[in-house]
């Protein structure tokens, strides 16, 4: 039984403080839930120490949004794996399609990204999804299992169980436009399956597949319901604690 994880990532917003005060909050409101559902918020980098002063010893996860996949060195304005996890993180999101856009991520960089954050110790978010246009062209297995494949072609068959796998489609990113629940399952039955194939069924059921795309408390229960979606990484709905809880609840 793989336990539903649900991860908030707050993008480019908020600074230290106001970040603090959602944190608070959500964890006022989680806190008397029981643990049956792993919850991660994201803040930006800056917010990181102070956010981890707030769910430290509490049972909600930190995680970064983005790294590095070089231990040090000369890469300005760059963030390693070890530094994430220094500063209290047991997760980082890669590969977010927002970062393949503007920054022109890579799957070669997110192979690269998985395989330093496994080492580190870091449990890597990978994200994947494939843009409006290639699904009107019925490129979706193509590109998304491609994407997967690609990300974790490096990565120690015995590790895959500790990675996180989010099929975000590009164009229910931010839109309020949700792939229906028996899309978004058809997608995730197919990564269960490429699983399957690359490393044998014990470990492919143990892999955490979240949807991620416009995931509102009024969709969550029916999204987490589908047989291979184990919870979601949300984006707009995360900025206000009552949605995010709302949503964490929907994921038990
Ligand atoms: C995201 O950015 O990962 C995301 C899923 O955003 P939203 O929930 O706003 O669509």
């Amino acid at each position: 039984m793989r336990k539903p994880i649900v991860a908030g990532n707050w993008k480019m917003h908020f600074a230290a403080e106001e970040a603090v005060a959602l944190a608070d909050q959500i964890r006022l409101e989680l806190v008397d839930e029981p643990g049956q559902c792993d919850v991660v918020l994201c803040p930006t980098f800056t917010s990181l120490n102070s956010v981890k002063n707030v769910v430290d010893g509490t049972k909600i996860g930190l995680g970064a949004q983005n790294m590095h996949w070089e231990g040090s060195g000369a890469y300005t304005g760059d963030v390693s794996a070890e530094m994430i996890l220094t500063s209290g993180c047991r997760y980082v999101i890669l590969g977010h399609s927002e970062r393949r856009q503007y920054a022109f991520e890579s799957d070669a960089d997110v192979k690269r990204k998985a395989v330093a954050a496994l080492n580190s110790g870091l449990i890597p978010i990978i994200c994947v999804g494939e843009r409006l246009e290639q699904r009107e062209a019925d490129q979706v297995e193509e590109i998304v299992i491609g994407q997967v494949a690609a990300a974790v072609e490096n990565i120690d068959k015995a590790e895959l169980n500790r990675i996180v796998i989010a099929y975000e489609p590009v164009w229910a990113i931010g839109t309020g436009r949700t792939a229906t629940a028996s899309q978004a399952e058809e997608v995730h039955a197919l990564i269960r399956g490429f699983f399957v194939n690359h490393a044998g069924i014990d470990v492919a059921e143990q892999i955490r597949l979240q949807y991620g795309g416009s995931v509102k408390p009024d969709n969550a229960e029916e999204l987490f319901s589908q047989k291979n979606i184990d919870g979601g990484l949300i984006g707009g709905a995360a900025l206000q604690a009552d949605s995010f809880v709302d949503i964490v609840k929907a994921a038990k």
